[in-house]
Order: structure tokens, then sequence, then C-alpha cells
């Protein structure tokens, strides 16, 4: 054999090999992919609420402990408006886990209220967390004293989605008054009701939130602020009216300078979706109460979240996760 043979037969079995190669390359990338085992936690959201108020704080510290304590649960805190759109989220399962005031969760359960037309039956509960006072704040020079006084005034009624708002509704129904009667009714965020009432854009704004909210305390601390009062006559007809509000007080220096008033107040509370796992929900309930030393350290609200008062003011079925925790605490049958 010559040499021109042999090197075209040499390049010819290059060639070969090299499209036997690439073809097999081919053949594995376009074959099926092979089985992944898809190992780690499962990702829980949980809806909180205003950045500025109490329940964000409280639920980055759950998901803390959860980071810290569970390798089976990723528990992420978001943001929001609060107690109806948290309701909301959990209806759509945009959200594992809720914060919502007890009211609302007794609403949405129930399909009462703003949630008749679409009520959340498949909500449970969990745990409930501290009291929530309807604090609504007002210039000090803006006159208002009562709640009675917010008439023809530039009030911000809380936040879009908020159980705030529908507290507005109920405490100026007391008075006979609806946002018709207000001056100006304004749907601000927690953070810009703040912003707003400093620079004197409203004269007073509602917020149903822990006491200690930075939101407040971010006003207090530069502008004379009062807290108004609700009239003794009128929380009781709010008690009688609706369920779930208790008479409280707001002692005076919560905030700087800020005096005393008298106020209802609600139960924070802690919901999931019915469908969550039982042994998880279970997990996760027994995983918070044994680390509830760090909870406690998130929010000075954060210490009143305890075993013992954790079924008071539960307007809701119970998770069966969480109540085999309880079962076994002696705290249910
Ligand atoms: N309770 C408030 C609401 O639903 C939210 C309070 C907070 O985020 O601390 O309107």
């Amino acid at each position: 054999m010559d040499f021109r043979k042999v090197l075209s037969l040499v390049l010819v079995l290059i060639f070969m090999v090299t499209l036997v190669m690439v073809v097999g390359c081919e053949e594995e990338a376009a074959g099926p992919e092979p089985e992944e085992e898809v190992d780690g936690p499962v990702r829980w959201t949980i809806a909180s609420g205003w950045v500025a108020g109490v329940y964000y704080p409280v639920s980055g510290a759950m998901s803390r402990v959860a980071y810290e304590n569970m390798d089976n649960i990723s528990l992420t805190a978001e943001s929001s408006g609060a107690s109806v759109a948290n309701a909301r989220l959990i209806g759509t399962k945009d959200a594992e886990l809720a914060i919502l005031q007890n009211d609302i969760a007794y609403y949405a359960y129930n399909g009462v209220q703003m949630f008749e037309d679409e009520g959340v039956p498949e909500m449970r509960g969990f745990f409930t967390l501290y009291p929530e006072h309807c604090q609504i704040v007002a210039s000090a020079d803006s006159g208002i004293e009562n709640a009675g006084d917010l008439a023809g005034k530039a009030v911000a009624v809380g936040p879009l989605g908020s159980g705030t708002e529908a507290n507005a509704v109920q405490i100026l129904e007391a008075y006979d008054l609806t946002f018709d009667d207000l001056g100006s009714v304004e749907r601000l965020t927690a953070s810009e009701a703040a912003d707003f009432l400093r620079d004197d854009r409203i004269d007073a704004a509602f917020f149903t939130t822990g006491l200690g909210a930075a939101a407040i305390e971010e006003v207090a601390i530069v502008k004379d602020v009062i807290m108004v009062d609700i009239e003794d006559d009128k929380i009781d007809w709010l008690l009688e009216t609706y369920p779930y509000y208790s008479k409280e007080v707001i002692p005076a220096e919560t905030y700087s300078g800020v005096p005393e008033a008298t106020t209802v107040a609600v139960l924070a509370m802690v919901v999931g979706h019915a469908d969550l796992s039982e042994d998880l929900a279970y997990e996760f309930t027994s995983m918070l109460f044994e680390n509830i030393d760090t909870i406690h350290g998130a929010h000075e609200r954060g210490t009143l979240i305890t075993l013992d008062t954790a079924l008071e003011g539960m307007p809701i079925e119970l998770h069966p996760g969480a109540e085999k925790y309880y079962q076994e605490q002696g705290l249910v049958e």
C-alpha cells in the first residue's frame, strides 16, 4: 500500500471514530434526565405583616429558630398588608402559614364580614401569640381626644388588606360614624402613615398592632402625638357586638412622651393550611415551644408567647399536627 492510501485510510478511521463519539454524546444528552433525588427541607412561607410592625420581627424569629433546629422545614417570612391579605394567601395556598388577628381568622374561617363572598374554611389554628391594641395615634395639636373626634379629620385607616382597617370601621361604627364622615380617608402602609403623621399630612392614623411597634415610636420620638381614647360605653358596645375584642389600657410612655389611653385589643395568632402534613405541623409546633426563648428575644411582645396561653382566644379548628402536640402537653383532651 502506498503512503497516500495509508493516510486516507487513517483519516477515514479518525472521521468514523469522531462521528461515533459525537452521535453517542448527543444521544446521551437527548436521553431522559437521570432521576434526581430531591432532598432537603420542605419550603414554607409565613405571610407576616408590616415591616415596621410586630408580625414581621416575630415571624423572622420563627424562621430563624426553624433554620437552627429543623432539617426538614425551611421557613421564609414575607411582609404583607397583613391579616385580611394573609387569610386570602392561605386560601390560595400562596402561603403555608400566616400571622393574623384572631377576629379576622374567625371571619375568614366562617365566611362572614369581608369574607362573605369567599371564606377560607381550610384555615387551621396553630397558636395565639399576644394582644394587638387598636392604637389610634393623633397629632397633639389636632384637637382629637376620643375616636368620635375623628369626624372631619384626615385619617389613615390601615393598609390595604389589613385587619386594622376592619377595626377602624367597627370603632367608628361605635360612634355612629363611617369612613364617609372622615375629612379624608388614606390607605397607606404603616411606615407611610407614620411619615404622613410626622409631616402633618394627616391628623390621625389607626394601627392595630403589638405595643412597641416601630412605626409608632418613629413618629413619637420626633413629634408631639397622643393616643386616642375610646370611651367606656363605646368599648362596651364593641365588646357586645364583636367577639374577640377585649378592653385594654395603653400605658403612658409605651412610646416616648405619649400619655395613657384606653382602647380595645384582639389577639395575634398563627394559622396554616389544613393540607399541611400532620407530622411537619406537629414538629414545627413542638420545635417552636421548645425554643421559645429565641422568640422572646426578638421583640418585647414575643415574651407574651407561651404554651400556657397558646390556645386562649383560639377562634377556629386546630391543625391536627398542632393539636397532637397540645394533647401530649395535656392542654387539650
Ligand atoms: N394586625 C395588623 C393588621 O392585620 C398587622 C400588625 C403587624 O404587622 O404587626 O392590620
